[in-house]
């Protein structure tokens, strides 16, 4: 196999920041290679957010019904939530709400900034660490999202002083059974590889850590598949042997690596 044959994070124009439509994105999917995707447009809760209000699930989830019908391939409803604690509530009146196949949880927002806007002005990245940490214990997720995306912003961010914390944000989710999110968005980025770096997942495969899900964070169809093939190397060397997908949030199925 040359590339993974999972997609669980990818965005839309259900997305407020995506550029292509499900359809678009599904049939490059398909075209790709792909057999399962799963469909993550953002919730964001906080009324500060460009994306507040925007979530459709009906909408979403009728397209998805739609597009089952013309692809033979496995479309699966997921979402990816902006984890902010102030808006726990809201968060989990939504989640209860509607059934989702996968529910990423991510980091957005620090101290009520966005991540961008906060990244490149940070020298100390603590307090990004320190919520990672937070949300690693939050049992209302499947997947913790895109872990080191800070690199994404800034060249000052170095990895070796935030590995306790790292060490951590992993062991919680290890214990809580939530997988790790591999994202390959970052290998065209700044970042020039996935997030997490080889060494957070080296480290994760030694605390003892297996579930990985994959996927492409994609905004528009030719992100689709990105940095796939040389990710699947990587996953190969540090001997992961298996990649996940999700349905209900509970059942848990794989591919061999
Ligand atoms: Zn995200
Ligand atoms: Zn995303």
């Amino acid at each position: 196999m040359l590339i993974p044959l999972t997609d669980n994070h990818f965005h839309s124009t259900f997305s407020q920041d995506g550029s292509s439509s499900l359809n678009a994105i599904i049939e490059r999917q398909y075209q790709f290679g792909l057999k399962v995707v799963t469909n993550t447009e953002h919730y964001d809760a906080d009324p500060q957010d460009s994306g507040f209000g925007f979530y459709d699930y009906a909408a979403i989830e009728k397209e998805i019904l739609r597009l089952r019908k013309l692809y033979p391939i496995t479309i699966l409803h997921g979402v990816e939530i902006t984890y902010q604690k102030k808006f726990l509530d809201q968060i989990n009146e939504f989640l209860d709400k509607y059934k989702f196949d996968l529910i990423i949880g991510s980091i957005h927002y620090i101290d009520g900034t966005l991540i961008r806007q906060w990244s490149e002005k940070a020298k100390d990245f603590t307090p990004y660490f320190k919520l990672l940490v937070e949300l690693s214990k939050w049992k209302g997720m499947n997947v913790l999202g895109h872990l080191d995306y800070i690199k994404k912003y800034t060249k000052l961010y170095k990895e070796k002083e935030y590995l306790g914390f790292i060490e951590t944000i992993l062991k919680n989710i290890i214990k809580n059974n939530i997988a790790l999110g591999i994202n390959t968005s970052g290998f065209r980025r700044m970042a020039h590889e996935q997030y997490p770096s080889d060494s957070i997942l080296k480290i994760y495969k030694d605390l003892g850590g297996e579930l990985i899900s994959i996927g492409s964070d994609s905004h528009h169809i030719s992100h689709v598949g990105y940095g796939y093939g040389e990710l699947l190397v990587k996953l190969k060397k540090i001997d992961f042997k298996k990649y996940y997908y999700f349905q209900n949030s509970t059942i848990i199925n794989s591919f061999l690596i």
